[in-house]
């Protein structure tokens, strides 16, 4: 029989975007290469401020649709300080992808590592594992971006929207539990907890609602409530309490920079795009351009987003050997870190986006 193959789109971008992926590449096929069972086609997409600068484009022609056909996307990052579209906004094909392809749950796992220098002194922070759940195509983002319908906008007064639909909600509650449940098999809490603000606002009352009446679904997991303030004190005092953590839009871009800063810094944020039919896959840092072409970006929020990748095509497609390939990564930095082999720049080390790339792969080749 022959063996699977997935087609990744990949998008390297601008500045450290275009190492962070190479880095990300090179460990994913270390692993296809260790495990077997699937192969990846990876199709190169030019895209970005470099791209528009040199072409006036922000995409090559067709790279949507032929992101769209991949079976995943990874992305590095977008943009640079000194290019911008006529208008005067920042270079972002990578947010009409999410508009298009309706990508409504973003992943932001949170997870400590050994060895690497945290916020928190209390030893109960070495065990920090949880997800941000963030919906990302409506909340009160919806009438920034793309859509930007202000129902006030004048000299005197502006007023945005916040919108939250029942279609994009029930699925956003419904994969926050199923991936409880997926969690819960390998040992988390099984815990799911709403954070809005229902004793204010009807649409987050609404949010709630909704989250409850799905729960029904999911007797097997937990629920819980906490308004977005007190999650953000509560991520201070005790975040090793929660497992995932499923919100709107905004709170979630807030909350999940503000967890990601308790367990190391942008280089080891990983995220997930997901919709429907389409997931995009990319580090959460941007384009960094102050230390670009200088070995010294940290690859690692790339490459956890690669094993999410990973993840989720093994989800998909209900192969198996995909799933250990992003397990042989996970391992793989989490015993480099034990052992203190993987030592970033970025977080105090002596190792630039190579070194570290490399004691990876060695890593999943031991
Ligand atoms: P964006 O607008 O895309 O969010 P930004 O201007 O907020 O981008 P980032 O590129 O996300 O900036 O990062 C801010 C700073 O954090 C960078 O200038 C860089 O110094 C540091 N940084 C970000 N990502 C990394 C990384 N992977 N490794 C090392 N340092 C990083
Ligand atoms: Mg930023």
């Amino acid at each position: 029989m022959a063996i699977p193959s997935f087609q990744i789109a990949t998008i390297k971008g601008d500045g450290i975007g275009i190492d962070v992926t190479d880095a990300t590449i090179a460990v994913i096929d270390a692993a296809q290469n260790r495990v077997g069972g699937f192969s990846l086609d990876y199709r190169q997409i030019l895209a970005g401020a470099g791209y528009y600068r040199e072409t006036g484009l922000d995409i090559e022609e067709n790279g949507e649709e032929v992101a769209g056909t991949a079976d995943a996307i990874f992305l590095g990052a977008i943009g640079l300080p000194s290019v911008r579209y006529e208008d005067g906004t920042e270079i972002s094909p990578h947010l009409r992808l999410r508009d298009r392809f309706q990508l409504y749950a973003g992943i932001r796992p949170i997870k400590a590592y050994p060895n690497i220098p945290r916020k928190l002194s209390d030893e109960r922070a070495a065990a920090i594992d949880m997800i941000i759940l963030r919906e990302s195509t409506e909340g009160l983002f919806y009438s920034a971006a793309a859509h930007n319908r202000c129902p006030v906008e004048n000299d005197d007064e502006v007023q945005d929207t916040l919108r939250i639909t029942r279609k994009t909600t029930e699925k956003l509650h419904d994969f926050a539990f199923n991936m409880a449940r997926k969690r819960k098999e390998k040992g988390s809490r099984g815990l799911v907890t709403c954070v809005d603000k229902a004793n204010v606002f009807k649409s987050m009352a609404f949010f709630r609602k909704i989250f409850d009446e799905r729960s029904q679904a999911f007797p097997d997991i937990e629920k819980g409530y906490n308004y977005v303030d007190a999650q953000a004190l509560d991520l201070i005092r005790k975040p090793w309490d929660f497992d995932i953590l499923v919100m709107e839009n905004m709170f979630g871009d807030i909350l999940s920079d503000l967890a990601g800063g308790l367990v190391g810094g942008m280089g080891m944020a990983a995220c997930g795009e997901i919709g429907d039919h389409h997931g995009l896959f990319q580090p959460a840092h941007g384009t960094a351009p102050d230390i670009m072409g200088q070995d010294k970006a940290n690859p690692l929020a790339a490459i956890l987003s690669g094993s999410l990748m990973l993840e989720y095509l093994a989800d998909k497609t209900g192969v198996q050997a995909l799933s250990a390939a992003a397990e042989i990564i996970s391992d793989a930095i989490h015993s480099g870190f034990s052992q203190n082999t993987i030592r970033p720049t970025e977080l105090g080390g002596d190792m630039g986006t190579r070194a570290v790339t490399q004691e990876i792969i060695r890593l999943i080749h031991s």
